[in-house]
């Protein structure tokens, strides 16, 4: 019988931490839609591969379980290139450079470089590189499960100070005047989209779209579109 066979619609399955804006966060008309430039980026690599994307929304400290497990094919979550997660992960070319940066509240005078944030109660989100920095740092580190959760603490006065990336932050300083950033030395991230290490052929067409789009100049545009 025909039933079921044809048009079968295929998908590219992206699994994301949608609490990290401009990359990604929930928004639109319904409030209820992933929005930002990894969703963007990765719309255009199903587009490319004739598919359509489906977005899995989950704790960031989960992705790279569910990569392996298989119940997403890529990760678009403004997650940095690490040796650690390579060795369980492949990643695309790096397309996007970030920095850790130190959140404190404006009257703060007391940290002013990275020695200074040695020892002090510092606030994360878990598993991300601002955990595991904050941890080489400090032994009085608590991890939260979103970024926006650690700056709450940090407003309540219970932290010293919140590590976490660049872009993410400025967004929620955007809402939040009481509270200042700054770059310190740390060192620059890559971002990367992971794949699983069975599946170099993804990996390819996805360094592929990359390319494409930094040609043709849609790249640049969607950067200026979600970067502040
Ligand atoms: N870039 C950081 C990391 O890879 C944070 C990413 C995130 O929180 N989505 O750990």
């Amino acid at each position: 019988t025909l039933t079921g066979c044809g048009s079968k619609e295929e998908y590219l399955v992206v699994g994301t931490n949608a609490e990290f804006p401009p990359f990604e966060y929930i928004g639109g008309a319904t409030g209820d839609e992933v929005l930002g430039f990894d969703i963007d980026l990765a719309k255009q690599i199903a587009a490319d591969q004739g598919k359509t994307l489906k977005v899995e929304n989950m704790k960031f400290d989960s992705l790279i379980v569910a990569l392996n497990a298989g119940k997403v094919d890529m990760v678009a979550a403004g997650m940095t290139i690490t040796p650690e997660r390579k060795a369980s992960v492949d990643f695309s070319q790096p397309y996007y450079e970030a920095t850790q940066v130190v959140i404190t509240p404006v009257t703060n005078v007391s940290i002013n470089s990275v020695d200074d944030v040695k020892g002090k109660h510092i606030a994360v989100q878990l598993g991300s590189t601002g955990d595991i920095m904050a941890k080489e740092l400090s032994d009085n580190v608590t991890a939260f499960n979103t970024g926006f959760e650690a700056i709450m603490e940090l407003k309540n006065g219970k932290v010293d100070m919140v590590l976490f990336d660049s872009e993410p932050a400025a967004k929620h300083l955007a809402k939040n005047p009481q509270l200042k950033m700054q770059k310190l030395n740390f060192d620059a991230e890559y971002y990367g989209l992971a794949v699983a290490k069975n599946n170099p052929e993804l990996l390819k067409q996805i360094n592929a779209s990359i390319d494409t789009m930094k040609q043709n100049g849609s790249f640049d545009a969607l950067l200026a579109k979600h970067m502040q």
